[in-house]
């Protein structure tokens, strides 16, 4: 990897020389001999820069990012975040899940970025290339201080997770909604739980993910739900997208948005790599379907939105719930097939 002078030591610490890739002042490596993080190396790194423009952000909602990690335990087997991890020279694959850049400084250094003159106070989405509430933020407790400092500046700012550590910061996520636009969205695509376990093995159920709708609901943040990623032959079902919207209606969502997988070099060969271990007689049908590049081809998309939209009208979700967030969708997601009855949110 580019650190070349790296060394990494159980429960302790040791220096780089080579930090120019982040930008940054050091990197220290840390490894804790706990369950929650046993094989996760940290890499703590002192940024420079916290608040990003989103490369091509004329076909994104959103033109800020903030994000205080890179590689993401979660270790969904399709995140179409993967290739990100090659920038570092870190693999795709298991470095993407057990390699996780922590940006230390971030709460510091967004207060001071947000305060200048000149930052114009526009929408800062966060939780769009990797998620900001996976386990490392349980030790290293980065987004209450950005969230502190988003309110403190009364900055509109969104959400994307598939972590219910989100509500340890209720409290911040309420204040910041009396003072700005704050938009929070939960990313599930399915509820089955035998698929959960093998493709999003380091996530919370996706029970608890609807939990964390229901809860933020009930405390005056709208939530919507990014059914994210529907995967062709394994989620696609009438009785599977029945189920996974009825559930999502049931947390008191203000808006489902469905998103067919995608599968980037990077995220495609892991992807792939996984089918062909757990699925094997599903590795030529994707290779068809999957054919033309990253995406599903349109018409499958195309079912897959009217099949989801049909549903979400039918267990009463749609625009007319009140608290609905802004729409933020990942950088990495196709443009919507059909326009959506709903404004929502990310993964
Ligand atoms: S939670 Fe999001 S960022 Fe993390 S691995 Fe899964 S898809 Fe990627």
């Amino acid at each position: 990897m580019r650190w070349e002078n790296l060394t990494v030591e159980s429960g302790g610490h040791s220096r780089a020389a080579d930090t120019a890739l982040f930008g940054a002042d050091a990197v220290v490596s840390r490894t804790f001999d706990t369950p929650e993080f046993r094989g996760i190396t940290f890499h703590e790194v002192r940024a420079r820069s916290i608040i990003n423009r989103v490369p091509g952000a004329s076909r994104m909602p959103f033109e800020w990012t903030v994000n205080p990690y890179r590689g993401c335990s979660h270790a969904c087997v399709y995140c179409f975040a993967r290739k990100t991890h090659t920038y570092l020279d870190l693999d795709p694959g298991l470095d993407f899940d057990s390699q996780i850049v922590v940006k230390v400084n971030a709460p510091e250094l967004l207060r001071r970025q947000l305060g200048s003159r000149r930052w114009q106070g526009e929408h800062i989405a966060m939780g769009t290339n990797v998620d900001c509430y996976q386990r490392a933020e349980g030790r290293y407790r980065l987004m209450p201080g950005i969230l502190a400092a988003l309110r403190d500046h009364a900055n509109p700012f969104s959400i994307l997770t598939k972590g219910t550590l989100i509500l340890r910061d209720l409290d911040l996520l309420v204040q910041s909604a009396q003072v700005t636009d704050v938009g929070v969205s939960v990313s599930v695509g399915f509820t089955d739980p035998e698929l959960w376990r093998t493709v999003e093995p380091g996530t919370p159920a996706p029970e608890r993910r609807l939990d964390v709708v229901r809860t933020l609901a009930e405390h005056g943040i709208g939530c919507g739900v990014l059914m994210a990623p529907v995967i062709p032959f394994l989620s696609d079902q009438p009785a599977q997208l029945r189920a996974t919207v009825q559930a999502i209606a049931a947390s008191g969502a203000t808006s489902v948005t469905p998103l067919v997988l995608h599968l980037r070099p990077g995220a495609r060969e892991w992807f792939m790599a996984w089918l062909g271990r757990h699925h094997p007689y599903l590795v030529r049908r994707y290779e068809r379907l999957y054919a033309d590049g990253a995406y599903a081809p349109k018409w499958y998309q195309r079912r897959i939105t009217r099949q989801v939209h049909e549903l979400a009208q039918e267990y009463g979700i749609g625009p007319t719930r009140a608290g609905m967030p802004r729409r933020i969708l990942p950088p990495e997601a196709p443009e919507p097939v059909v326009s959506e009855p709903t404004q929502l949110t990310l993964i």
